[in-house]
């Protein structure tokens, strides 16, 4: 790929809707919340660290990552938060990287959901957000996953807000209207996007 484009948004605001559709049309979609899971596999040097860090007792017995350990650990303690990020954001960069480079498309996404928080925008060249108001946010995750409407008001709560991505991002993506209405607002970008160079 020639270049890489990050595309970002909150919880329920239409990121895989939007990444799916770029899909069909030929755009290699890299998303940063598979290859998160995929550093952490058993055999990957970070799932070592981790081990090493924060004992065995966040591995399972198969050897593969015992998630709810972890998260227990992390969730409170800003801390090990820090330094179990410090073990797997460097991974998680140079996959992302890697697979975005590898891609043969014109050019290529890298989805993630932190794209901004994160850092990882720093290996975009350009940034779209998909964006929704907090109503709809609220609305379409709780129907795709029944959970509350205060679980999801946690993870908004621990995501940047809207002002915060809209001050970052390249291209704005509203999509508070039909699936269809998305899809032109992608087709209009996509025909901008293959031509265009950073
Ligand atoms: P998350 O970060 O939680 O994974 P997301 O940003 O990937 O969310 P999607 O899963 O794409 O969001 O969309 C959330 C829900 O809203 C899905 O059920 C999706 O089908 C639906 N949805 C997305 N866009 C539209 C739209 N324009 N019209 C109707 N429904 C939509």
């Amino acid at each position: 790929a020639a270049w890489i484009l990050g595309v970002s948004g909150g919880i329920g605001s239409g990121k895989t809707a939007a990444t799916d559709y770029f899909q069909t049309l030929g755009i290699t979609v890299v998303d940063a919340d598979i290859v998160a899971r995929e550093v952490v596999a058993v055999g990957e040097p970070a799932l070592d660290e981790i081990a090493a860090h924060f004992g065995s007792h966040v591995i399972n017995p198969d050897g593969t990552l015992h998630r709810a350990a972890l998260r227990d650990i992390v969730f409170a303690d800003t801390a090990q938060r820090q330094a179990l990020e410090a073990i797997t954001h460097p991974a998680i960069r140079q996959r992302l990287q890697a697979q975005c480079l590898a891609a043969t498309s014109a050019y290529a996404i890298l989805a993630s959901p932190l794209l901004w928080e994160s850092g990882q925008a720093a290996l975009a060249q350009r940034t779209l957000l998909v964006d929704v108001s907090e109503a709809t946010q609220l609305q379409r995750a709780s129907q795709r996953d029944g959970v509350t409407e205060a679980n999801i008001r946690a993870i908004m709560a621990a995501q940047w807000t809207r002002q915060q991505r809209h001050d970052q991002a390249n291209d704005i993506i509203i999509n508070e209207g039909s699936l269809a209405e998305l899809h032109q607002q992608i087709d209009a970008l996509h025909a901008e996007y293959l031509t265009w160079r950073p």
